[in-house]
């Protein structure tokens, strides 16, 4: 079990840090066992993902980005969460396989990845395994992945270097997230579905449309089309709601107008990519879920 990482490089932050058991020094803060805050079924991912019973999410605790806005703030910033062995990581895994959830969704994990290949070496599920992420990962280490996990559901949230510097702390975010992207491509291939319509593997890329910037969004989508066509499904998200430090910014302290959405939405409807578009009047905190550790 690693209790203890001399030298942390799974990120772009490429901290160096030591990690002990509980805690670390790197950017994250996270120690080497894993830290979770929430392990239950959810119903807001994408309707391939969610299905009738839910996907089952294992929230981890820290994050490699510092997103001003970010919906998940209590977790990713207050570091709230239970620290858990890999033998109760697997524990977790077995029981939200047996309320009938359609895949193990595992959110933020890269902090945690020596546990989680231990977990999925040790344990795997009958149901698919999803890697759901800010993006901002290397692919080198999305590579030791490859034959456990079956979906990625990355974001990818900027273009513009200034942009993610400015709300993500990350100047080389797009650097990073373009080429994990092409790795999770590789690893997955093209969209497949079983017969009910839920994912059985492939790569969702997610975009949050922000307030005032719509040229980003743009960019995205363009990059996406040209880069991947149909070998990718795209999932715009327009509920975008002003949650952690984002009243600090006041071009996107409130949610999306509906022409904001809808430029976007255009602009996504001349592409040949496929996938989903959240509904503009999703845009509330209560597809947030609380993170008061449930299913610990
Ligand atoms: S996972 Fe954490 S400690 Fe490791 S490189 Fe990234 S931020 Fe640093």
């Amino acid at each position: 079990m690693p209790e203890y990482i001399g030298k942390c490089t799974s990120c772009p932050r490429n901290c160096g840090a030591e990690r002990f058991g509980e805690y670390g020094k790197g950017y994250c803060k996270m120690g080497a066992l894993p830290k979770i805050s929430r392990a239950a079924p959810h119903m807001w991912e994408e309707p391939c993902i969610s299905g009738k019973n839910g996907s089952g999410t294992i929230f981890f605790t820290g994050c490699v980005l510092s997103c001003v806005f970010c919906q998940n703030y209590s977790i990713s910033s207050e570091n709230k969460g239970k620290v858990i062995t890999v033998d109760e990581l697997i524990g977790h895994i077995k029981r939200l396989e047996d309320m009938g959830v359609h895949n193990i969704n595992l959110v933020s994990p890269t902090p945690y990845i020596e546990s989680i290949i231990e977990a999925f070496t040790k344990y795997r599920p009958s149901v698919p395994v999803v890697y759901n992420t800010g993006g901002y990962e290397k692919a080198e280490t999305l590579r030791l992945l490859e034959g456990i996990v079956d979906i990625y559901l990355p974001d990818l949230k900027y273009i513009s270097p200034e942009k993610s510097r400015k709300y993500s702390l990350a100047e080389n975010y797009s650097e990073y997230a373009c080429e994990a992207i092409k790795e999770m491509v590789r690893q997955t291939g093209s969209p497949e579905f079983f017969e009910d319509g839920m994912m059985k593997k492939g790569t969702i890329v997610r975009h949050l449309i922000l307030p005032s910037n719509t040229k980003n969004s743009i960019e995205v989508i363009r990059y996406l089309d040209r880069t991947f066509g149909d070998k990718i499904l795209v999932s715009l998200m327009g509920q975008y709601v002003p949650e952690g430090r984002a009243k600090e910014f006041p071009e996107i302290n409130r949610t999306i107008t509906a022409r904001e959405y809808e430029k976007v939405l255009d602009v996504l409807g001349q592409t040949s990519l496929d996938g989903f578009a959240q509904e503009l009047d999703s845009a509330m905190s209560k597809y947030i879920p609380d993170f008061s550790l449930e299913g610990l």
